[in-house]
């Protein structure tokens, strides 16, 4: 409510010629009436340029919560329009303002990232050379249910490029800058410690090229990788935020629930989890 309001509905209150009982309460300087020179007082105890002490204060304690504030002038104007009683049991509560979105909570344990608990490595966050031995059990596992799954439905899958160390990620990557540039390399390949596969947490399915966009395989990894703990962690338009291009073909294991919610909320990994991704080198 504006100050505004509340001087238009207390100046209104002054015209009222009666009121009830439970509004001498708000009679703050005990003249007998409510006007505005209640609330002057009162705003002026609120801020700080004037003590009120003994009846005084607890005539202008309005709602009855043991403190002076504009809670009560906004009381007082609630039950000036007829909108609240002043009765001392129910008074007029603030709102509340809506907490903050709070960031991501992002820990780093031995060069290693952590947001809200997920293991992230992206353009942004990069893991120590010495990081990862191979794809997880977990993964693995969640892997071997999806190709079983998969086969039920006439799709076959296997493991393109599962884990690799900085090592491996550094000749790559090297290689693709030699062959294309570099600015066209860091769309589709990641730099050393910066790469997904590092994680043991991530891997390429069947063909790792733009040859396999809208296969059926394609389709079925899209349509099931969830159910089995996997997300699509590059999609279809979130080039600009994952920083790369779409792979259909690589997957990233965060958990059956975690997958299927990150799914169907539409959002990349990033904005799931409200981080960036970009080399800030
Ligand atoms: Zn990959």
């Amino acid at each position: 409510m504006k100050i505004t309001a509340i001087i238009s509905a207390a100046a209104a209150a002054a015209a009222l010629a009666t009121l009830t009982a439970f509004a001498d309460a708000g009679d703050v300087n005990a003249d007998r009436a409510i006007n505005v020179s209640d609330v002057v007082l009162v705003a002026a105890h609120v801020k700080g340029q004037r003590a009120l002490s003994g009846e005084a204060l607890k005539n202008a304690d309005v709602n009855g919560d043991n403190k002076v504030n504009v809670t009560d002038i906004i009381t007082i104007a609630a039950h000036v329009k007829g909108i609240h009683r002043i009765d001392g049991s129910s008074s007029y509560v603030e709102p509340q303002p809506e907490p903050e979105p709070k960031g991501p909570n992002i820990e780093v344990i031995n060069g290693v990232t952590y947001v809200d608990g997920i293991l992230i490595a992206n353009k942004t966050y990069s893991l120590p050379d010495n990081y990862g031995w191979g794809l997880t059990d977990e993964t693995l596992n969640a892997f071997y249910q999806m190709q079983a799954g998969a086969w039920q439905d006439g799709i076959s899958l296997w493991i393109c490029s599962g884990f690799r160390g900085y090592w491996d990620q550094y000749y790559l990557y090297n290689n693709y800058v030699a062959r294309d540039g570099k600015a066209e390399a860091d769309t589709y390949s990641a730099r050393p410690g910066h790469s997904e596969h590092q994680t043991g947490l991530a891997m390429d399915l069947n063909n790792a090229s733009r040859s396999f966009y809208g296969t059926r395989e394609a389709a079925w990894i899209a349509d099931h990788c969830a159910e089995y703990g996997f997300i699509i962690r590059y999609p279809q338009g979130k080039e600009n935020i994952t920083g790369f291009i779409y792979e259909p073909w690589h997957v990233r294991y965060v958990g059956k629930d975690l997958a299927r919610k990150i799914t169907d909320s539409g959002l990349c990994l990033e904005e799931y989890l409200g981080i960036d991704s970009y080399y800030h080198y």
